[in-house]
């Protein structure tokens, strides 16, 4: 049976995601920031604040040497959404990097022994278009530039994983119908899922080449960086 972490399991994307493979059949560590919150009926639920270093090194003490097929790093916060920029503090946007671009990489660090250790190996971060360079757009400064931030440390990521046959992939979910996204968004979160599943099912040691360090929409297709 193979196992996967998601981060931000409790609701949104990362509680479809955790639905979805369980379904599947898979082992599912399903992470939440606050012992109260509450994630999808048999899954497993560990605690992780990913923008807390010991949070993150309390769970790798949980799992020891457990192999992980994939690590979703799906938990992210939007704090200047239909915030003009002068009014947002500068605490939220250094939380912006914190959670969105710090932390996933820190957890990867943390946990790439158990990713390697896996029959998939496959890292999956969760990035937006609205970082993309070549499709810059106007105001979310903080948000857009925390992910842009993400993108390129994965790319790096991807580099050194290489050796070790892990896969990085960046992947846009969509503008997904959840509190971050809103009600008029586009799409709900199972047809964002199950259009990254078939991205980030089909990675693996012996996909490198096609997956690793690449940009991905939810329906497969590469993102301009
Ligand atoms: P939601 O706001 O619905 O959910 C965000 C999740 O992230 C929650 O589970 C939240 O936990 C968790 N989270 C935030 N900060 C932390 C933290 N410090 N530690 C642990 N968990 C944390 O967002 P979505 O489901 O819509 O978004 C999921 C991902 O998809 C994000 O990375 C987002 O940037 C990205 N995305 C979403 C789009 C959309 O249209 N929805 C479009 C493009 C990208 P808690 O409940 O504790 O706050």
């Amino acid at each position: 049976m193979p196992t996967i972490l998601i981060t931000g399991a409790n609701r949104g994307i990362g509680q479809a995601l955790a639905t979805s493979y369980q379904a599947a059949g898979w082992k599912v560590y399903a992470a939440r920031r606050y012992g109260g919150a509450v994630v999808p009926e048999g899954t497993h639920p560990v605690r992780l604040d990913v923008g807390d270093e010991h949070s993150i090194k309390a769970l790798k003490d949980q799992l020891g040497d457990e192999p992980i097929d994939v690590l979703w790093n799906n938990a992210g916060v939007f704090l200047d959404k239909g915030k003009d920029l002068a009014k947002l503090p500068d605490e939220d946007w250094l939380e912006s990097f914190r959670v969105n671009c710090v932390a996933p990489i820190r957890l990867a660090e943390m946990l790439i022994d158990n990713v390697a250790a896996s029959d998939r190996r496959v890292m999956a971060f969760t990035s937006t278009k609205m970082a993309s360079l070549a499709r810059y757009g106007q105001g979310s400064i903080a948000y857009r530039s925390s992910k842009t931030a993400l993108n390129m440390a994965v790319r790096c990521l991807s580099h050194d994983v290489a050796p070790r046959g892990i896969s990085c992939i960046m992947l846009h979910p969509g503008w997904v119908k959840t509190d971050m996204g809103g009600e008029a968004a586009d799409i709900d979160v199972e047809t964002s899922v199950s259009g990254m599943r078939k991205t980030v099912d089909q990675a693996g040691p012996g996909q490198q080449a096609d997956y690793n360090g690449r940009f991905f929409d939810y329906d497969g297709s590469a993102i301009d960086w």
